[in-house]
């Protein structure tokens, strides 16, 4: 409890952002929920929202983050054990995620559970996103792993298990178990054929073939999970391998860290990079076929980098939203001056089309994991992908800057990671870069919709703009014969309007009509290059209405 100062009263600050229900206060997710998934029951995510959104919650996350991973190459008597210590707060957070089923649960649950899972890593993402990392890996090897029945019938169970297990112990005894994936080298991220390392057969297991793998990552981020899926050269190609930290036996697998990653952000979260030198990686899927084995892995880490900063903009907003409400300049409360009006509603405004996009590709991600849906929800599955990760992803930036901007100079002050805007706005750029950097997003979708049936699943999407907007109906007549003649400089512009038509298309659906015609007004008739400029007519107390938490 702050305590009265002799020289001044503190006044028309605002009060902490706490003791609220993080899903109760997002309605465009609730919205989305209920459309999307219908039957699915939302309790729990107002569970979580709570947890969320209370203070205690809050204080781990700036602890993981103030706190960040060390490395421990050696124990007191010189041996190798390469341990990476965690503050508490991490394995609080972790053992929260995995608790809410955000890993891989929902691979073993029924349809709806995939949405469901989205919403709360949206929501989980916005409070602390380091630990959604590892969170998000772990969900998306599971389906990866069945190209070695063997090891998935021995891993899955604990993949999808709500535990969390951080005991160095092997897979099959732990009671819950996590993933990541080692791709990227010193001398290539985005072109994986470039990989070095390499892999010779070495003996057939009860897990299959097992082969030694020699060479680097330059990039593997949460060294301590208890498995990776690697890439590394066979005579065949690249091949897609599971390699686990700790061997059938309990010995360490022959994988060094070298060091941490010194990183702008993620500070809760370790990225390491890594050597090994006959480290033992069994066989996932064919030989020479291992850039699509692992991207079956890529897609969904791509879902969950679009839904994580969709949910960072929510909380960025959010927190600008509660300041305002509070904060007075010049007579009026800041969300009462028509200017700061127009710029909340903005950001509004994009979380609404972000929040539906991402929505949208997670329950088409669910119903083509349950043979659901047919051949639209595949390939609009194919389509959202690359879009989604590509526009909101790059929207984030600008976004966390923007929310920041709010809050006047206490959005730029971290206190010692008590104001979480600093940390969001480290969080944006991140989710942009990995997995895929924007430029490899807009030529995928380039690839995509022109591959069969996606421009035709795009247009069925956009069939809702039909007779709604004439700017819109429009913008979407031009693409046909833009996809045509586009060549790789115009990806982005192309990905740019695809990403707009479509949050249109999706809003006309989930939203009130008033988000949807300020939608077009804001983003279809007129560029958004700088936030804050809706065109008179927009209804901002709508979107402030919807927005606030
Ligand atoms: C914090 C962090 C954690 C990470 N964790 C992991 C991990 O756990 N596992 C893992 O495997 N990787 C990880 N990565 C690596 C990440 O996925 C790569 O950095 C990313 O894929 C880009 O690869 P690169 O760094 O080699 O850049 P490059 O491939 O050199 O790309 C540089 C730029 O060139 C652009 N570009 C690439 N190809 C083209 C083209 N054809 N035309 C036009 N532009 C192009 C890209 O969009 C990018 O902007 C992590 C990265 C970060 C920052």
């Amino acid at each position: 409890m702050p305590y009265p100062t002799a020289t001044h009263e503190v006044f028309n600050q605002s009060t902490e952002f706490a003791g609220m229900d993080l899903f109760a206060g997002h309605r465009p997710l609730r919205d989305c929920l209920i459309a999307l998934a219908p039957e699915q029951d939302t309790a729990p995510l107002h569970v979580l929202g709570c947890e969320l959104g209370n203070a205690e919650v809050q204080q781990q996350a700036r602890l993981a983050n103030r706190h960040p991973p060390r490395h421990r190459p050696f124990d007191r008597n010189g041996r190798r054990v390469d341990e990476v210590e965690f503050h508490a707060a991490y394995h609080a957070l972790m053992a929260r995620a995995a608790a809410h089923g955000l890993q891989a649960a929902p691979w073993a649950r029924p349809p709806g559970a995939h949405v469901a899972r989205a919403a709360g890593f949206l929501l989980f993402n916005g409070v602390e996103a380091g630990v959604m990392c590892p969170t998000s890996m772990s969900y998306a090897a599971t389906p990866a792993l069945r190209a070695n029945a063997a090891v998935y019938a021995d891993w899955s169970p604990g993949l999808s298990a709500p535990a969390y297990d951080p005991r160095p112990l092997p897979g099959p005894q732990k009671a819950g178990l996590t993933m990541g994936m080692g791709m990227t080298e010193k001398q290539g991220g985005s072109d994986l054929r470039a990989n070095t390392s390499r892999a010779a057969f070495d003996q057939e297991t009860p897990w299959g073939r097992c082969y030694r793998l020699t060479g680097h990552k330059w990039f593997f981020s949460a060294p301590m999970s208890d498995a990776h899926l690697m890439l590394a050269q066979t005579t065949a190609g690249p091949t897609c391998f599971f390699v686990p930290r700790l061997l059938p036996d309990g010995s360490r697998n022959a994988l060094q860290i070298q060091r941490l990653k010194d990183k702008l952000g993620n500070h809760a979260n370790a990225s390491a990079e890594v050597e090994f030198d006959g480290a033992c990686g069994w066989l996932v899927g064919d030989e020479g076929r291992g850039i699509a084995q692992i991207l079956e892995m890529g897609t969904l880490t791509r879902l969950d980098c679009a839904l994580g900063t969709a949910g960072l903009m929510r909380h960025a907003l959010a927190l600008a939203l509660h300041h305002c409400a509070q904060r007075s300049v010049f007579g009026k409360r800041l969300i009462d001056q028509p200017l700061m009006r127009n710029v909340l509603a903005d950001l509004a405004l994009e979380v609404e089309g972000a929040t539906a996009l991402v929505m949208r590709l997670a329950a088409a991600v669910d119903a083509s994991s349950h043979g659901r849906g047919g051949e639209h929800e595949a390939q609009l599955r194919r389509l959202l992908t690359p879009i989604a990760k590509f526009w909101v992803c790059k929207r984030g930036s600008y976004f966390g800057q923007e929310a920041m901007e709010c809050l006047g100079g206490n959005g730029y002050v971290e206190d010692d990671g008590h104001g979480p805007m600093a940390r969001l706005y480290r969080e944006m750029p991140l989710n942009s870069i990995w997995e895929g950097a924007g430029n490899v997003m807009a030529l995928d979708l380039l690839r995509a919709l022109r591959s069969v049936g996606v421009a035709e699943a795009l247009a069925r999407e956009l069939y809702a703009l039909r007779g709604a907007h004439s700017g819109a109906e429009a913008l979407a007549a031009t693409l046909p014969d833009r996809l045509q003649r586009c060549d790789e400089s115009q990806a982005r512009r192309l990905a740019r309007d695809v990403a707009l038509l479509l949050q249109a298309a999706l809003l006309r659906r989930l939203a009130p009509e008033g988000v949807f015609a300020a939608f077009c007004a804001a983003r279809i008739d007129a560029a958004s290059d700088v936030f804050g400029q809706l065109p008179p007519g927009c209804d901002v107390g709508l979107l402030l209405e919807r927005a606030m938490p």
